[in-house]
């Protein structure tokens, strides 16, 4: 119990985290979103892309959530492509695996990518291709906070900074 209880404490916290912030060249047009601020965060980060977990490449066409996140989920509503192909099922495996490396992982926390259609948290692209936003959650972090991770996002930084360090 004494070595148990000491493996912990030195164990680092983990957190899940959209790889394109860690740098990964996993974003639809073949880029990354890197967050240089994380580097000095000391933390074991769960590193996932759920649209490449979902099979879909780098590069790809960019794609948008027609309907709301639950919607989709439910069977009710779509995610297309700029170019009218529909990718619901590619974004939803994606994000299922991912969800589960998480659950795995037991991690209570995850730092997404903004306005994404899998990793957005609060503000999306509203499905019209012209860079407008609407309120909502990409599949990936609504199934997160449908299953207790909270999601923090990418462009609250001093957020991420003291969540972060509270886990410590
Ligand atoms: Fe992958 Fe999410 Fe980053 Fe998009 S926002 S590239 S799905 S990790």
């Amino acid at each position: 119990l004494f070595s148990n209880l000491g493996l912990n404490f030195i164990m680092k916290k983990k957190v899940l985290i959209s790889a394109c912030l860690l740098g990964k060249n996993c974003r639809y047009n073949g880029g990354h979103s890197k967050l240089t601020e994380l580097e000095e965060i000391d933390m074991e980060w769960i590193s996932v892309c759920p649209e490449e977990s979902g099979g879909l490449g780098t590069p790809r066409p960019s794609a948008e959530m027609q309907e709301n996140a639950e919607t989709i989920l439910n069977g009710k509503g779509k995610i297309i492509t700029n170019k009218g192909k529909n990718v619901t099922s590619e974004f939803i495996q994606g994000a299922e695996k991912s969800l589960q490396l998480g659950l795995g992982a037991e991690v209570k926390i995850a730092v997404l990518k903004s306005k994404s259609p899998s990793c957005g948290i609060g503000k999306i692209y509203d499905g019209s291709f012209t860079k407008s936003l609407k309120t909502g959650n990409g599949i990936f972090a609504h199934l997160c906070h449908e299953n207790d991770i909270a999601c923090i996002s990418s462009d609250n930084i001093n957020r991420i900074k003291k969540t972060l360090a509270k886990l410590k």
